[in-house]
């Protein structure tokens, strides 16, 4: 039988606080199940405030309402991630100026960060690329040095952390996405995290179409009215019914995930330690929430064979990201600076099978199957 390369899972709950939903009376946005999803991250994290969004590119699009991105306004952004992290800036008129990734990782090089920084700079958008922290301290030290909004794009990044604080707290704004390849899922969902007290107000406002209607159920204002840009950015409380029995099993979503992330990583070692692949390396700043499982091929080469090679058994294995500064869309905006890291992930690396259901019998199916490849065409 076929191994896909993901399986959202279900916790069993969520069909029953969908109906609960439906049957309350209250299945625009901002409902019972939004509110209790709110508390959720706003308890279990610490975030200072926190909006269900349709998705993490909208929960990015606010983002960038919120920090005022104006044309001309340059933004720096990963080569290497989602479109979203760069669209979300560019729907803005932002100029995205990309950074490469890092040697030892395919997250964004900190260390690069400060050379692509003028006067015309406004945010750095980093990507905990896999779960695994960018460093955050040395962002942060930038972001004071040069008054840069930070806005986490924490898509891969739930129940994550650096030095032990949660991912998407340490910006003035975080994102987390819901949609059905990640952890944690509403098939499509996203959230933003707002860290600094002064936007949250606003966010309220944009969060529901340029309207005060949440002070106004606070019963703050008297009145109800078009106050501000927005749009309509919450989702449903179907949605959030969906999310929230998801997020009542998190704990064990993490543990089975992590699980599945060793027994691949002790699978591997060997071909690591004899120098024909790489796997994820963990900066000890950060924690592991088993969103991905990735290797490293020496060669672009050797990744495409690989990728046949376990078609061929039945194992979906993929790619992921191409380079941004080279994609069709960006290309000719790009300022023609080569980042080979960005690159070089872009040929070499290969995620595997990773789901909460995945079994032990075909991890080992699938890490033989590795090792097989490997020890034959080398
Ligand atoms: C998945 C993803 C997004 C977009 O999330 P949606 O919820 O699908 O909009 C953004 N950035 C990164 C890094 C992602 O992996």
């Amino acid at each position: 039988m076929k191994i896909p390369f993901n399986k959202p899972y279900l916790t069993g709950k969520e069909a029953h606080y969908m109906y609960q939903a439906v049957f309350s009376g209250h299945i625009s946005g901002n409902g019972l199940f939004t509110k209790k999803c709110h508390k959720f991250f706003e308890e279990q994290y610490g975030f200072r405030k926190a909006l269900l969004t349709t998705s993490c590119t909208d929960a990015l699009e606010m983002a960038a309402l919120l920090a005022n991105i104006k044309p001309d306004d340059e933004v720096i952004v990963p080569s290497y991630t989602f479109v979203s992290t760069a669209l979300a800036f560019v729907r803005q008129g932002g100029k995205i100026v990309f950074v490469d990734s890092r040697e030892d990782h395919p997250g964004i090089d900190e260390k690069a960060i400060e050379e692509v920084i003028t006067p015309k700079t406004r945010a750095i958008v980093p990507v905990h690329y896999a779960g695994v922290a960018c460093d955050m301290e040395i962002i942060m030290n930038l972001s004071e040095k040069y008054n840069l909004i930070i806005i986490e794009d924490a898509a891969h990044g739930i129940d994550s952390y650096y030095k032990g604080k949660p991912l998407g707290s340490f910006g003035s704004f975080g994102s987390l996405s819901f949609h059905e390849t990640k952890n944690i899922i509403s098939g499509e969902g996203g959230m933003l995290l707002i860290n600094n007290e002064s936007f949250i107000e606003r966010a309220e406002i944009i969060w529901e179409k340029g309207t005060n209607r949440a002070a106004f159920f606070k019963g703050e204002v008297d009145k109800y009215s078009w106050v501000d840009i927005g749009s309509s950015f919450l989702p449903s409380d179907i949605i959030a019914a969906f999310l929230y029995a998801q997020l009542e099993n998190i704990e064990n979503i993490q543990r089975k995930r992590l699980w599945n992330w060793n027994k691949y990583y002790e699978g591997l070692k060997a071909l690591e330690n004899r120098g024909l692949i790489r796997l994820p390396y963990l900066p000890e700043y950060a924690s592991n929430n088993g969103h991905m499982f990735y290797l490293i091929c020496n060669t672009a080469g050797d990744r495409n064979r690989l990728i046949k090679y376990l078609k061929e058994q039945d194992i979906s294995v993929v790619f992921h990201y191409q380079s941004l500064h080279k994609s069709p869309y960006y290309i000719n905006f790009h300022d023609g600076r080569t980042l080979k890291w960005a690159d070089f992930y872009s040929d070499n690396l290969v995620r595997l099978p990773m789901y909460y259901e995945i079994s032990e019998e075909q991890i080992d199916f699938i890490v033989e199957k590795i090792n097989k490849f490997f020890l034959l065409n080398h």
